[in-house]
């Protein structure tokens, strides 16, 4: 029985969350994948049910998940609480150890026209960025400000490159085995290190093919060919500016999912997008990347690949017909898009 935390958080995250379970409810029934799912408060929702974004008891029931599913966290209402629900989000990052962050960014062939840009350049794109989420510049000391002067520290050691890198690679192994790794080695011994590090590591996967990249330079071929990039390994506040850049490929945040890893606990998988209180309420979200939050957990953290295909082509099917949710230019509710989706999966 797999033991899994569900932290629906706020804005549109509980109705995302309530979709993509039901849709995972719908995929297992009557296979032998069992679950149960437990609920937990977290964020706004943590605040307003227990005066805190990560309340103690939902601290306790990670500890004992398999692994964690988060809607989205924040909105204005929140904005001057003592503690915020993103230092809620950052505390938990930090306390599960949450070291590298993946986000696959693939447009499917029948949304290619969704993408802003040229439907012959982002044609195919189909990549995995896996970005360094608990050191580089976000949390090496010294840091702070003193009158008109400030210090931020990037600091790393062989020891966080290496974890990350390996990680990279053996998702690499899993695809077209090929990884940019993107630094500014050219400025940065911070950079050199990487580098060293990174080339280091790959003589331990001699079937994966490595390059380096500039990050000024990756920024312009994220655009102008993003159907190169296979996985992207880079450190904490690149790979923050860049997985934002490349979602924009496929023209709706609500398409993208993420997986945030630790190497002692359960693994997290969100939404990419925030809580998007501007549509909250009204069934207007998207529930794609909640859904392909859940499919990335399937894979990663059970090895569950036939039901994870199984929930990605009955998705596929249902935006063949021409039924999406008004981010992509339909008509679809999210419970209209849920159901259809489930039909899908009971007839098949
Ligand atoms: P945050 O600061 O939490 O990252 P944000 O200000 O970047 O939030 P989001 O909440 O990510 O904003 O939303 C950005 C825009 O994308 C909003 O207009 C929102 O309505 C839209 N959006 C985000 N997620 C979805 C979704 N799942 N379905 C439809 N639209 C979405
Ligand atoms: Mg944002």
């Amino acid at each position: 029985m797999h033991k899994i935390v569900t932290l629906p958080g706020d804005g549109i995250g509980p109705e995302i969350m309530a979709s993509a379970l039901e849709i995972l409810q719908a995929a297992t029934a009557g296979t032998d994948f069992t679950y149960e799912v437990t609920e937990m408060p977290f964020g706004g929702a943590g605040i307003d049910a227990k005066g805190h974004p990560f309340p103690e008891e939902t601290q306790a029931a990670l500890q004992t998940a398999d692994a964690i599913l988060l809607g989205a966290i924040g909105g204005p209402q929140w904005h001057d609480a003592s503690v915020t629900p993103e230092q809620g989000l950052l505390q938990m990052r930090a306390l599960l150890g949450l070291y590298a962050n993946v986000r696959p960014v693939r447009l499917a062939d029948s949304l290619v026209h969704l993408s802003p840009l040229k439907e012959e350049r982002v044609k195919g794109t189909d990549m995995v960025i896996v970005r360094e989420l608990i050191g580089g510049i976000y949390f090496g000391k010294p840091k702070y400000r003193e009158g008109d002067e400030a210090f931020d520290t990037m600091y790393y050691n062989r020891g966080m490159i290496e974890r990350i890198a390996r990680y990279a690679f053996e998702v690499a192994q899993t695809r077209r085995g090929h990884v940019t790794s993107v630094d500014k080695a050219n400025v940065l011994a911070n950079s050199r290190l990487w580098r060293e590090t990174v080339n280091e590591v790959a003589q331990d996967y001699p079937d994966v093919q490595v390059e380096h990249l500039y990050v000024d330079a990756a920024a312009m071929k994220l655009i102008t060919k993003p159907t190169d990039f296979d996985v992207i390994l880079t450190e904490n506040l690149f790979g923050d500016i860049l997985s934002d850049e490349a979602s924009v490929i496929p023209g709706s945040l609500g398409l993208l999912p993420s997986a945030s890893i630790s190497a002692e606990q359960a693994a997290l998988y969100e939404p990419i997008h925030g809580s998007a209180p501007d549509i909250a309420g009204q069934a207007l979200a998207n529930p794609m990347s909640m859904i392909l939050s859940v499919t990335m957990m399937l894979r990663q953290s059970f090895g569950e690949e036939v039901l994870a295909d199984r929930i990605e082509e009955a998705c596929q099917a249902v935006m063949a017909e021409g039924i999406f949710t008004k981010d992509l230019g339909g008509q679809a509710s999210t419970t209209d898009f849920t159901q259809a989706v489930i039909r899908k999966l009971q007839e098949g």
